[in-house]
């Protein structure tokens, strides 16, 4: 049998066909266009999807199971989307949307808590028993797997992790609290803290190479002069990673997990990120002399999103 896997996020949908074992055989894309009606949008998923599924070769009578990642949260009792902050949307009643236009067992989840769970069984953290997996994007999304299933807590909200407080009183958050891990670990957040030491050194070589123009400023222009050795580059970076760090260390006190995996825009950083991250860690962690999370690299890229989605729907057949 295949699965889909359906991708929903806030610009693109992206579906895909897997087998299995979470190969993707064929897959599609099309803009979300969000400020539309959510039919519309459900539609477009469905004829995506089937799209995808038209070049696999595959009938739909050979689809086992069709899975749903969101940003944001959903109620499988329901097939309800309860919370999606980038697409406006609440209560949305997704299962009964798609499964007008596709007539198969819909289960619906948080985007990073499945991007976790891909690389859970088929990247990085493949085989571990207990991995928690971050994404470093606009914001940070955090997915967790024990015993090698998802674990989305008791409530749906159990791998919000960006949501955590890392600094009291901190940063305002878009979610109406202050100090989140997502202001200070995201992409937004170096950028910021770029923008603030720009702010004191005009024509520092951060400002050079974004042409005197602080909106210029991104993730990427940030690693690359940390990498090529700029001070001022190296003194954000470095504090970036200092808090990814202060919240390795928090997951690792309360889950003490096999791994914890990075995605998102600035894992792109590569070995550079991770090296930064574990050489903090031994200042920081509680007990220095036991062996502790190794933190690594996503390994399947923006893949995962389908990969996950397919093979929940997949577990979710059991
Ligand atoms: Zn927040």
């Amino acid at each position: 049998m295949f699965y889909i896997g359906i991708d929903l996020g806030g610009t693109h949908i992206a579906a895909g066909v897997t087998d299995s074992a979470g190969r993707i055989l064929a897959r599609d894309s099309t803009p979300t266009r969000a400020e539309r009606p959510y039919q519309a949008v459900i539609a477009d998923m469905a004829a995506c999807a089937l799209s995808a599924l038209d070049q696999s070769g595959h009938s739909l009578e050979e689809v086992a199971a069709l899975g749903v990642g969101i940003p944001g949260i959903a109620d499988n009792e329901t097939g309800t989307v309860i919370f999606c902050t980038n697409l406006g949307w609440h209560d949305v009643p997704l299962r009964q949307q798609l499964q007008r236009h596709l007539p198969l067992s819909v289960w619906i989840d948080n985007d990073a808590t499945l991007a976790g769970y891909a690389e859970s069984v088929a990247g990085i953290s493949k085989g571990l028993r207990s991995s928690v997996f971050l994404t470093l994007g606009t914001g940070v999304g955090g997915g967790i797997v024990i015993d090698g299933k998802p674990w989305a807590g008791a409530h749906g909200v159990g791998s919000e992790i960006g949501h955590a407080t890392l600094l009291a009183d901190g940063e305002p958050c878009t979610c109406g609290k202050r100090g989140c891990v997502e202001r200070y670990c995201s992409a937004t957040a170096l950028i910021r803290m770029a923008a603030e030491v720009c702010t004191m050194h005009p024509s520092c070589a951060m400002m050079q190479q974004a042409g005197g123009d602080m909106g210029r400023i991104n993730g990427r222009l940030v690693i690359d002069l940390a990498k090529a050795g700029d001070p001022l580059a190296t003194q954000v970076f470095l504090q970036y990673a200092h808090y990814l760090a202060l919240t390795v260390n928090s997951i690792i006190s309360f889950l003490d997990p096999d791994m914890i995996v990075l995605g998102g825009g600035i894992s792109n950083a590569g070995e550079f990120l991770t090296r930064a991250v574990e050489k903090e860690l031994p200042d920081i962690l509680m007990f220095k002399t036991q062996p502790h999370a190794k933190v690594a690299l996503a390994s399947l890229g923006n893949d995962a999103g389908i990969i996950g989605a397919a093979l929940i729907g997949k577990l979710t057949l059991k």
